[in-house]
Order: C-alpha cells, then structure tokens, then sequence
C-alpha cells in the first residue's frame, strides 16, 4: 500500500466507494465524476502506478482485471450495447491518480477514436 494514494485508501476501507465487483486480486467502483452513464473503474488491489510499472509476473493481475471488466460489463447492462476500456498513462494522458485503474464506460455512443 503507497499510504498517500487514495485509490489504495478505497481498497484498505479508509474511504469509501461505491462498489461493483471485488475479487482477492482487483476492485472494480464507480467513478466519482462519471463521463458517460456507466462510468466504472477497475483497479488491482497492490499498488502499481501505471502501465509502465507492469511485470511479466503480474499476469494473474491482469486476467483479473480483464475478468472485472467483463463481469462490470454484465452487471451493468453494457456487455451487448459496448463499452470502451481505457487506462491513462502519465502526463500526456492526462493520468491524474498514480494507481493503475481502467476505466470501463458505456451506456451512451461514445465516437470513433482513432
Ligand atoms: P485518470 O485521469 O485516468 O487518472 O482518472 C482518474 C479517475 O479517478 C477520474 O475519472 C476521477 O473522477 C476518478 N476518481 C478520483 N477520485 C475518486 C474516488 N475517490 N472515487 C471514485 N473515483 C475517483
Ligand atoms: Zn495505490
């Protein structure tokens, strides 16, 4: 646990969030200023800061994570509709909370990227 980082603060309990799945591994909540009608994160329980700080020994993580997404999906109605998954990676991406999450959104035609 990194003690200044509020997303490690939602898995230790200190503050609350409201959530939709929880695995031993991953937690996935919903984020607090939603940009589409379902707007939820998903994060691994250990601290890592991004992306970047991903190892090749962090695979379970990540099918967790995956799984996460799929069953947030599920549960809130956006599985067949769609839904975009995203994970911001430093200053360029405008990354504001170090602590590796994905963002899972749906609910509404969100454009074309790319
Ligand atoms: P990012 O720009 O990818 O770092 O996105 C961080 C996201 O975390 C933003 O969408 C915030 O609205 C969200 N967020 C920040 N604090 C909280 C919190 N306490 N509970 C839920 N979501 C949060
Ligand atoms: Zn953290």
């Amino acid at each position: 646990m990194s003690t200044d980082c509020i997303f490690c603060k939602i898995v230790a309990g200190q503050i609350p969030a409201n959530k939709v799945y929880e695995d031993d591994l991953v937690l996935a909540f919903h984020d607090i200023q939603p940009q589409a009608p379902v707007h939820v994160l998903v994060i691994p329980k250990k601290h890592l800061a991004s992306v970047n700080d991903l190892h090749v020994n962090d695979s379970a993580v990540l099918s967790h994570i995956f799984t996460a997404v799929q069953q947030v999906a599920q549960s809130t109605g956006i599985a067949e509709s769609g839904y975009r998954t995203v994970a911001n990676t430093g200053k360029d991406a405008g990354q504001v909370v170090h602590h590796l999450h994905f963002h899972v959104m749906g609910g509404k035609s969100l454009g074309h990227l790319g």
